[in-house]
């Protein structure tokens, strides 16, 4: 009954109080509030790479520095849209203070984040880097590395299939062979018209060899068909050439492209809860860290991981002056290239590859040839039902980045009669091996690596290491579709993700 009577008192309230002496904004800022690293790892730049971006002249602009120091510190705060960052400017005092309460427009902070960023925000990103290794507070000498694909800004049904150029092209100029055979016989003449190289034939020579063929089968009595191919072949076909050259121009090796960001591929992305993939434009980002601190990252149109492992580290070596010694990695990225380029540097290659974890078990399939007894000496192997395959020939064979690998196939030579047969293999005649021996001899090395106590120590720890940053930027940042088109605009916005992620480790 007591508690009823209890009156209640409420702290002063008074909205129009005057200071005598003002708070700064300063003041008001908590010194070990991230906007005070964001301000400080700024100020310790050299950025007359950004400078050197301005050609001088006119208006006067707002400091290159200021404008970093908000675009960055946006990041931290998972504000990425230029209009959100010009809010707030005028209402958040950590960007008032950044800002020196100066309020560039979206306009202006959207120029500068995809324009004069471009071409510096890696040697910002690396300068950063390099100052926490200075600081002790990152290793550049291991580098932790593992990619992500993120979703493009562009549209999902805006695809161009590179089978699908092929085969259209194909078709078309076989069919104006077909036409040019078609008129030879008709003029019964000895000579053959060359047909036309689908690799080498211009718009402008097919136009020419179309114009001629309407020209020879004028006058000739034709099927209506053909000759509606003909008015057809004649009005679109060089246009639609030009159209084929130009995608596969775009193209440029890959499988496919977006129209409406054509740097963007067509990659298979597990992002639903279930891990099933959904093909959709996107980008492969690559990173290398250290301590949970990204030390380099790279952006690639191709969606395989195993092409990507020398441009990033080609791409580390460029912007921190060396290569890391030690390398970290999973069975993506065990191919001979791979195990080639890491060997030639000198980097210790802690590099899964896809039979790894079954190399691993006790009990191993005895009908994988792959562990069977190999004699070096006299070039065979030896299968469970203890026949000798000899080596019957060599080929090589290109990888999917273009490199040669060297095979050996060796054959079986009395199968038929073997008690083994039926669980060995189920082709007809006897079994035939290809072996890599080289890839055969990395991986040996790279096992020896995984397996020591260094080794095991790496493996548990890259889970840690990559895949936390990726959650961190994914789920914490919010990470799930690009904002900006363009390999070039997707490096500056990634780039600053992965400056603000780091900011916030140094930070915390
Ligand atoms: S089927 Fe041929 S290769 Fe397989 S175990 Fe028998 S002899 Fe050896």
């Amino acid at each position: 009954m007591a508690s009823l009577n209890r009156r209640a008192t409420f702290k002063p309230y008074t909205q129009s109080q005057p200071s005598l002496l003002p708070p700064s904004l300063d003041e008001l800022i908590a010194a070990n509030h991230p906007v005070r690293v964001v301000n400080s790892v700024v100020d310790s730049l050299d950025l007359s790479v950004l400078f050197r971006s301005y050609e001088g002249g006119g208006a006067s602009s707002y400091h290159p520095s200021m404008l970093l120091k908000v675009v960055v510190y946006s990041y931290l705060r998972n504000i990425y849209s230029s209009r959100k960052m010009e809010e707030a400017l005028e209402e958040n005092i950590h960007f008032m203070w950044l800002s020196g309460q100066s309020a560039p427009d979206h306009n202006t902070l959207a120029r500068f984040r995809s324009g004069r960023l471009r071409t510096s925000l890696r040697e910002v990103f690396s300068q950063v880097v390099v100052l926490l290794s200075e600081n002790g507070l990152v290793s550049l000498e291991e580098s932790y590395v593992d990619g992500t694909k993120i979703e493009a800004n562009a549209g999902r049904y805006t695809f161009v299939w590179g089978k699908a150029v092929k085969t259209n092209k194909e078709k078309m100029l076989g069919r104006v062979n077909e036409l040019l055979a078609y008129a030879d016989k008709l003029e019964e003449s000895d000579s053959k018209t060359p047909a036309l190289e689908f690799e080498k034939v211009s718009p402008e020579q097919l136009q020419a060899t179309v114009d001629s063929l309407n020209e020879r089968l004028r006058a000739k009595d034709i099927p209506k068909e053909t000759r509606q191919v003909l008015r057809l072949a004649k009005k679109e076909w060089p246009d639609r050439l030009a159209r084929y050259q130009q995608q596969e121009k775009i193209l440029a090796g890959r499988g496919s492209y977006s129209k409406t960001d054509p740097d963007a591929t067509f990659m298979r992305m597990k992002d639903d809860h279930m891990g099933n993939g959904q093909l959709k434009p996107g980008y492969n980002l690559q990173i290398s860290t250290q301590n949970q601190i990204v030390t380099h990252f790279s952006v690639h149109s191709n969606p395989t991981d195993t092409k990507t492992l020398v441009p990033h580290l080609k791409g580390y070596q460029d912007e921190l002056g060396a290569l890391p010694k030690k390398a970290t990695a999973d069975a993506g990225y065990g191919s001979e290239e791979n195990y080639e380029f890491l060997a030639e540097s000198k980097i210790e290659a802690y590099v899964k590859y896809s039979r790894f974890h079954q190399d691993q078990r006790k009990k191993k399939n005895p009908f994988n040839s792959a562990y069977w007894p190999q004699d070096a000496v006299a070039d065979t192997i030896i299968c469970p039902a203890g026949q000798t395959l000899s080596k019957v020939r060599e080929y090589q064979s290109k990888t999917a980045a273009g490199n040669l690998q060297q095979i050996t196939v060796y054959r079986a030579s009395k199968c038929e009669a073997c008690p083994l047969r039926e669980k060995c293999f189920k082709a007809p005649g006897n079994r035939e091996v290809e072996v890599n021996h080289r890839l055969n001899e990395h991986r040996a090395k790279a096992h020896k690596l995984l397996t020591s106590e260094e080794g095991i120590k790496r493996r548990k720890r890259r889970c840690c290491e990559v895949e936390t940053v990726f959650g961190q930027v994914k789920q914490n940042k919010g990470l799930r579709r690009l904002l900006l088109k363009s390999k070039e605009k997707v490096q500056v916005e990634l780039g600053l993700i992965l400056l603000a992620h780091n900011c916030s480790k140094i930070a915390a």
